[in-house]
């Protein structure tokens, strides 16, 4: 039985991709950090408690700041496959801890790929590290943007992913080690982060639809993303990490809408108008801008044989239908007398 481990195990990608991972038989433990009250609501229809005996998936408390302990959980897990998700993710909230930010997304990695290293040395085995780069490092590249393009990254977080993924290939360089950087556009579910604009624009609408909220206040509706889903994405981690040889991958649809189009789409979806609630706040606007994404996965799919299963209208629907439940739940809620009480998906 294959063994892997993830950081950023409680995450979105990191809980689809510990589904694939145990679907395909494999032992997995997740790093997961301390907080004051449960964050691993996106594993718990997965996790099953370890007193109870046969589960293959296990959790181990960690933070990629603490290179001592995640020495001990490498020795601890034994992983055959390293997945590196965890990360500070969003851009926005990057401006405002720049130094956090690089802790966690760059020194976070290079700790890692040490202390991989070492145990690489000490044990003799030769783990497969999979380190979750963004198409956030392209930034200000004209696309489409490939694994060609030079990077131009325009945030905190994307100079920090730019920073992990040179880690990740001067240590295949320097020591032989089998490290893959993908290079992954934005990629959504209904498990995504509720402040990443489209599922703070599914939610909302859901929510304004449902008579739970007034308004939904956004930044910059004109910035074109290749939004994918998260479900197909980590197929692709796993994919690259089953090669010959370590290489590095962009991941993408292929195609890219605005974020006034994926407004357009989700309000269609719930049969609304959305002009009438959205309104523009200038908080939500970055110092830096990336205005256009638009990924050449062309080598995955013919390397990997990798590929897109749900398109974009389908990505649409599966978050407004989970956010419209949501809502429909928060209401009965609400109607039952729990004034307040928030439904997060
Ligand atoms: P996410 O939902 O924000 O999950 C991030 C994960 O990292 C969470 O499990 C979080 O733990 C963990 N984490 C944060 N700081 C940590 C620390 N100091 N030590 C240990 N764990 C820490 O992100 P995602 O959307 O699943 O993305 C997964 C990875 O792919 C990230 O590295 C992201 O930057 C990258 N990526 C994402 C996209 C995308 O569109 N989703 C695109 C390209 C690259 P808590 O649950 O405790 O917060
Ligand atoms: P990113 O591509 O990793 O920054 O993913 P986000 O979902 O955070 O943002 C995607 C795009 O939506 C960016 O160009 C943002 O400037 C834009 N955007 C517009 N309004 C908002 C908002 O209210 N929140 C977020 N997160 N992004 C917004």
């Amino acid at each position: 039985m294959k063994r892997a481990l993830i950081t950023g195990i409680t995450g979105q990608d990191g809980s689809y991709l510990t589904e694939f991972l145990l679907s395909a038989g494999y032992h997995v433990s997740g790093l997961i950090r301390r907080a004051s009250t449960f964050n691993t609501g996106r594993l718990d229809h997965i996790y099953s408690d370890p007193h109870d005996g046969g589960s293959r998936l296990k959790l181990h408390y960690g933070d990629v700041t603490d290179g001592t302990g995640l020495r001990r959980v490498l020795e601890a897990s034994m992983p055959d496959e390293i997945y590196n998700l965890a990360a500070q993710s969003h851009v926005r909230v990057s401006f405002d801890q720049a130094e956090y930010s690089a802790d966690v997304v760059a020194t976070g990695t290079l700790r890692l790929l040490e202390a991989v290293r070492d145990y690489g040395e000490n044990t003799g085995r030769r783990v497969r590290f999979y380190q979750a780069g963004s198409s956030e490092m392209f930034g200000a590249a004209a696309p489409p943007q490939s694994e060609g393009t030079a990077f131009h990254p325009r945030s905190p977080y994307a100079v920090s992913k730019v920073a992990a993924h040179w880690y990740g290939v001067n240590y295949r360089e320097s020591y032989g080690m089998f490290v893959c950087n993908g290079i992954l556009f934005n990629h959504e579910s209904p498990r995504r982060g509720e402040t990443f604009v489209t599922r703070k624009i599914t939610r909302a609408l859901a929510r304004i639809k449902l008579g739970l909220q007034e308004k939904l206040f956004l930044g910059n509706l004109e910035a074109r993303r290749d939004w994918g889903f998260a479900g197909d994405y980590v197929k692709a981690m796993w994919m690259m990490l089953q090669q010959s040889q370590p290489d590095d991958f962009v991941v993408s649809t292929g195609e890219a809408y605005s974020v006034r189009e994926f407004l357009d789409a989700a309000a269609e979806e719930l049969d609304m108008d959305w002009k009438s609630v959205v309104e523009i706040d200038q908080r939500y606007f970055r110092p830096a801008e990336v205005d256009y994404l638009l990924g050449d996965s062309t080598k995955a799919r013919t390397r990997l044989g990798w590929k897109p299963a749900v398109n974009f209208r389908e990505l649409v629907r599966m978050m407004t239908s989970n956010d419209l439940e949501l809502a429909r739940r928060e209401e009965t809620l609400r109607q039952a007398g729990h004034v307040g009480a928030t439904v997060l998906g």
